[in-house]
C-alpha cells in the first residue's frame, strides 16, 4: 500500500516557518500585503478565493480581494492591475484565473509588476525560471517539488513523466524537476500510449483535469504519484485525476485529494508573497 503523502500537514509546517520571517519583517515594520482581483462569478474561482483569505488569517499578513463584475472591461481590470502596482502596502497579487471569455487573460498578465508577481505566471519570471534565475515560481509545481522532497525520495537521476503541458502546472514542473536533475518526459493529449510512457516513471505527476483517470496500469510500482486534478466525479464528488483506491495499490507515495497539492499550493502563494516583502529589506 502507497504511504500517503500529507499536503496539510506539510503545508502546516510550511506555514509556521514562514511565520519567523513575517515577525522579523514586522520588526522592519513591514506587514506583508497579498492581493487577490477576482472577476465575475466561477463558482470554483470564489472557493479558491476563500482559501486563499483563510490562509492569510492567523499569519499576520494583510489580505484584500477586489472584486469585480463579471461585465468589467479589460482596460478596467488592467486599471486596478495599475493601482495594484503602485500601491505600497500590497507586497503581491495575482488575477484569479479564469477570466471571462471578452478579456484577453494574457494581455492582463504581462501588466501585472514582475516583482509582485506572486503566481510566477508573468512571462519576465517564466523566462526566469526558464534559466534557472531567481524569481517567484508558480505556486502549484513548487509546492508539489516540495511534497516529492518530504518523502526523503532523491529526485536527482529519476525518471519523472508530467501529464499535462499547462503554462500553470505542466511546463513550469518540468523546469523545476529538470533543475532537480531529474530526466523529465512532459505528455499531452496526443501522447500514444499513455500508460506505458508513464509507467517508465519513478515520479509521476498527474495535472490533467479528467476524473480518476490514471489507474494502476499508468503507474511503476513503488513510484511518487503526485495528484493535481481538481474534477468532480459522477456523484459530484471531489476527486483527483488519478483512481485513488486502484493506483494507491501499486504506488510507493500518493497524494490524496483533496488534502495533497491544494493547501501547498496555497502554502507556496504565501511564501511568495513574504518572499516579495523581504525584497523591500535589500
Ligand atoms: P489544462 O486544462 O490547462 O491542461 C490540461 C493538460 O492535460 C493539457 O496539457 C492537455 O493536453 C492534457 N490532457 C488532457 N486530456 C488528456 C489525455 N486524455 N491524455 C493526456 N493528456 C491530456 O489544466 P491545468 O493544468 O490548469 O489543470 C490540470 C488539473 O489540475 C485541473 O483539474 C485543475 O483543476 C487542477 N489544478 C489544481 C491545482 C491545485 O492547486 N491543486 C492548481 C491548478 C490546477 P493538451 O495540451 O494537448 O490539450
Amino acid at each position: 500500500m502507497a504511504a500517503i503523502i500529507d499536503g496539510s500537514a506539510a503545508a502546516t509546517q510550511t506555514k509556521d516557518e514562514l511565520k519567523q520571517r513575517i515577525s522579523d519583517l514586522a520588526s522592519h515594520g513591514i506587514v506583508p500585503g497579498l492581493c487577490v482581483i477576482l472577476v465575475g462569478n466561477n463558482p470554483a474561482s470564489h472557493v479558491y478565493v476563500k482559501n486563499k483569505e483563510k490562509a492569510c488569517q492567523n499569519m499576520n499578513i494583510y489580505s484584500q480581494v477586489l472584486r469585480m463584475p463579471e461585465e468589467s472591461s479589460e482596460a478596467e481590470i488592467v486599471n486596478k492591475v495599475e493601482e495594484l502596482n503602485r500601491n505600497p502596502k500590497i507586497h503581491g497579487f495575482l488575477v484569479q484565473l479564469p477570466l471571462p471569455s471578452h478579456v484577453n487573460t494574457q494581455r492582463v498578465m504581462n501588466t501585472i509588476l514582475p516583482a509582485k508577481d506572486v503566481d510566477g505566471f508573468h512571462p519576465i519570471n517564466l523566462g526566469h525560471l526558464l534559466m534557472g534565475e531567481a524569481g517567484p515560481v508558480p505556486c502549484t509545481p513548487a509546492g508539489i517539488i516540495h511534497l516529492i522532497k518530504t518523502t526523503g525520495v532523491t529526485i536527482a537521476g529519476k525518471e519523472a513523466v508530467v501529464i499535462g503541458r499547462s503554462n500553470i502546472v505542466g511546463k513550469p514542473l518540468a523546469l523545476l524537476l529538470l533543475r532537480e536533475n531529474a530526466t523529465v518526459t512532459v505528455c499531452h493529449s496526443h501522447t500514444q500510449n499513455l500508460a506505458a510512457v508513464a509507467q517508465r516513471a519513478d515520479i509521476l505527476v498527474a495535472a490533467i483535469g479528467k476524473a480518476r483517470m490514471i489507474k494502476r496500469s499508468f503507474v511503476k510500482p513503488g513510484a511518487v504519484v503526485i495528484d493535481v486534478g481538481i474534477n468532480k466525479d459522477e456523484n459530484n464528488k471531489l476527486c483527483g485525476d488519478v483512481d485513488f483506491t486502484d493506483v494507491s495499490e501499486v504506488a510507493g507515495y500518493l497524494t490524496p485529494v483533496p488534502g495533497g497539492v491544494g493547501p501547498m499550493t496555497i502554502a507556496m502563494l504565501l511564501r511568495n508573497t513574504v518572499e516579495a516583502a523581504r525584497a523591500q529589506l535589500l
